[in-house]
Formats: C-alpha cells, structure tokens, sequence
C-alpha cells in the first residue's frame, strides 16, 4: 500500500503536528509543571495525565495516517467500459448502486468516491485531510475523530494549566515584592517563560476551536448518515426537484437510522467505553461489504 505520501502539504502537516505536541509537552513539564507544582503531588499527576492524553492523541494520529481508509482496489485486469449495459448487468446481481470510476477505470461500491490526492476511490469518503496526509474513509474515521478528541482534550488541558501557572507566578512575584527581599529572578528566562505561555496559548486555542469544529461536523455527518459529499449532492437535489432526482437508487437519507446503530458502525460494537481506544473494532455486520474489485462479473 503506498498511502498518500507524495502530498507536500500532507507532509508539512505531519511535521506540524509531531512538532506541536512535542511543544506543548516540553512547556508544560518544563515551565509550568515544575516551577509552579514543584513541591507538591499535583507535579507528578499532572505530568502522567497530560502525557496519557498525548500518548493516546499520538496513537489514534498514528492509526489514523497509517490505516487504510478503505480504498476500492483496482481491477488486476482492465475492464472493457465500451458494453455499456455493464451497469445494468451488475444491478441485476445484485450491485445496486455500484459505479464506474472513469480515472482508477474500475467498478466501486456505493458511497465511494474518487480522491484526487490518493488518486484512488475511497469506498464512504468523508475528506482527505492533509494533517492526516490521508483519507478519511470507512475504515479509519474511528481513529480520525478519536484523534480530533484527545486534540481537543490536550489543548483545553494545557490551557488551564498555563493559565494557573500563570496566575501562581503573578501572585507569587507580588508576595516577593511585598516581603522585599532581593531574590531578583533573570530577566530574560521571565520573558522566555511568558513567550512560551503566550506560544502554548495561542497554539491550544486554534488547534481546539479548530478540532471541536471539525469533531462536531463528523459527529453530526454520522448520526445524519450523510458525507460532507452526499449533503452537498442532496443539498444541490432539492434544490431543484423537477430534475431525475426520483429515480437516484441513493434514497437513504430518506429513511432515517437511530443514532446509537450509526455510531456503532462507525465506532464498533464494543462497549462505549472501548471508543475512546484506537483499537480494531470488527467492522459492522449490517450493510458489510464483503467485497472483491468485482463479485461475480465475468468479463
Ligand atoms: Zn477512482
Ligand atoms: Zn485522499
């Protein structure tokens, strides 16, 4: 498998991630953990939590990059698209809904569509997403929002704890300068230290608005059962209902599903509690496609 690798902008991503959690670790143990919670338990809990939470954002990332979102494999051999009663053919056997991608030239399941930057189809593609370098597909959207999650959870985490580090040394600076003793620190390490709080700030309020955004998005595009893709593609059809909107065989927006069953095929069948670990979970059995590049089609 050669996952999107070749995406300059998906590889700058990655760095960038890698490169802000390594940050925010590195100011919260080294300026804000042991100066502010030195003497006490509280340096070391925080400091296993904090880490817990990167360790586990770095793992669904990890999973996320490196899974593959559920690409449609391309035919060994090449298909003949000239006999055009082929799509025909393939609903009589039961392929309802299955497709012809003119660019992998290859049959796909229904609500796979073709990503211009893997230049596959992705068998319910959501988007690609460059902090991923990926995909976000069937197969790996679990781990993508698990990501999102433990994102927003580091950033909010690391925003309290600099803000009270911050408030503990304004207030222990102005109980220095009441008692009047001259234990004067360096200026320049007081400047560095609000430099990275200010950093670490600045950092924790983007990513976390920026995940909780996208978080809220594919919770809601899960729970509608509709891709970004397939809420624009219906938004476009309502628009304009004289058109033959009737006869499209992707009528399942219309019959609504409870929200638990769309989690559960998104998140595993396992216990709630298993959602939050980037673990395989067996893939749904309702709607599973059991799957080979063709089913039965003799060419
Ligand atoms: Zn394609
Ligand atoms: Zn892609």
């Amino acid at each position: 498998h050669a996952f999107c690798v070749r995406d300059p902008c998906g590889f700058i991503c990655l760095l960038l991630t890698y490169f802000s959690v390594f940050y925010a670790d590195y100011v919260v143990i080294q300026y804000v953990l042991i100066p502010a919670y030195s003497d006490s338990v509280w340096c070391s809990l925080h400091g296993v939590v904090f880490n817990l939470i990167l360790l586990l954002l770095l793992a669904c990332h990890a999973k996320a990059v490196f899974s593959d979102p559920g690409m449609v494999p391309l035919p060994e051999t090449a298909i003949d698209f000239s006999d055009l009663r082929s799509q025909s053919r393939m609903n009589e056997r039961g392929c309802e809904g299955w497709t012809v991608c003119s660019r992998c030239e290859t049959y796909r399941p229904p609500r796979a569509h073709h990503c211009r930057v893997c230049q596959r189809c992705i068998r319910r593609m959501d988007h690609h997403c460059p902090w991923i370098n990926n995909c976000v597909g069937e197969l790996n959207q679990k781990y993508f929002i698990q990501f999102l999650f433990y994102t927003g959870l580091a950033s909010l985490y690391s925003m309290v704890l600099v803000v009270s580090a911050w408030v503990w040394r304004i207030r222990s600076e102005r109980e220095g300068a009441a008692e009047g003793d001259g234990e004067e620190e360096e200026a320049p390490s007081k400047h560095l230290i609000v430099a990275h709080y200010i950093i670490l700030l600045v950092e924790s309020v983007l990513f976390g608005v920026f995940v909780m955004v996208i978080f809220y998005d594919q919770l809601v595009s899960i729970i509608t059962d509709e891709t970004p893709l397939e809420q624009m593609k219906n938004r476009l059809m309502k628009d304009r209902p004289s058109s033959s909107s009737q006869h499209q065989p992707h009528t399942h927006a219309h019959t609504r599903k409870p929200r638990i069953p769309l989690l559960r095929e998104v998140f595993g069948r396992g216990s709630m509690l298993l959602w939050l670990l980037p673990l395989h979970s067996t893939p749904p059995s309702a709607g599973g496609i059991s799957y080979s590049a063709l089913p039965d089609y003799d060419v």
